[in-house]
């Protein structure tokens, strides 16, 4: 199954209003979509209700409709996928890579990864009754995918990635499983921050899996703060100036090591930063401390 529409997209979680991290993957992904002349979609990853802020999904649409980021077709809600999402978990169950896990937190070694303790717990059925455990996949134990900005990945996921949770124990699928899916079903081309690049190894694995294509791949540095840490949500450093948008996106566009260009409004600095873009002048760093102007 190949996705109808060859297209990029932007997943964001409505976890808090988009930061500038997130617009240098918001502008990543929209440039490398619209200068292949793609479809460019907005999904709202809100399949963890417990972390969704009200209000956050509608506070993102506007931000970026005021940045002048316009996306095709209607929002994909991750919250409204769950039968392709249990479709998923039952053909990786029929083909014996899930068990369940009843591992509390507490009792897995801090900061390393999931020892595999309960591995020989395989479910047979996605009917099978599992009362407060987690389902984790069995993974590879290595993995190389290409990575447009990053070069070939040859991840040691026994490692650093483990046999993953798939399905949560409240019932809730995982963002890594939903974010496989997804992208392997509705997209060709995930531009996104480097953070998420062991996850990507999984995402793979798991597509691999399912016998979906895996879309193409890049992921961008991720802008930290003079601290060198990640900008977040509630860094102060990372919020989105909504008096000068278009200085904003000036910024971003240098960070993202593409060659500046005069404009004078959002309209044009989009026309042009389609026509000007190079996935090949990203910088391959992971992390880059964002610039000042
Ligand atoms: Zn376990």
């Amino acid at each position: 199954m190949i996705p109808d529409t060859p297209a990029g997209r932007f997943a964001p979680s409505p976890t808090g209003d988009l930061h500038f991290g997130s617009l240098l993957a918001a502008m990543a992904s929209y440039c490398e979509a619209r200068s292949k002349k793609l479809e460019w979609q907005l999904r709202i990853d809100d399949i963890d209700g417990p972390r969704s802020v009200p209000g956050a999904a509608d506070s993102i649409q506007k931000t970026l409709i005021h940045y002048g980021l316009t996306w095709d077709g209607p929002i994909r809600w991750q919250s409204a996928q769950h039968l392709r999402y249990r479709h998923a978990l039952a053909t990786l169950i029929d083909d014996g890579l899930v068990f369940s896990c009843s591992c509390s937190r507490r009792s897995l070694p801090p900061g390393k990864v999931y020892p595999g303790t309960c591995r020989h717990n395989r479910l047979t059925s996605i009917d099978e009754p599992v009362v407060d455990k987690a389902l984790r996949i069995v993974m590879p134990e290595t993995l190389e995918f290409d990575d447009a900005v990053q070069g070939t990945q040859r991840v040691d996921v026994a490692a650093t990635v483990g046999d993953i949770i798939i399905w949560r124990r409240d019932k809730l699928v995982s963002y890594t499983l939903a974010c496989a899916v997804d992208d392997a079903t509705d997209c060709t081309e995930v531009v996104r921050g480097a953070d998420l690049l062991q996850s990507t190894a999984a995402q793979i694995a798991i597509m691999r899996y399912l016998s979906l294509p895996a879309p193409r791949y890049a992921h961008i540095p991720v802008a930290v703060d003079k601290n060198d840490d990640k900008l977040s949500k509630h860094s102060k450093a990372a919020t989105l100036d909504s008096l000068d948008p278009l200085n904003t996106l000036q910024r971003a566009w240098h960070f993202l090591g593409q060659k500046g260009f005069e404009t004078r409004t959002i309209n044009d600095f989009w026309l042009q930063a389609t026509d000007h873009w190079q996935i090949s002048q990203v910088p391959a760093a992971l992390r880059m401390a964002e610039l000042q102007t």
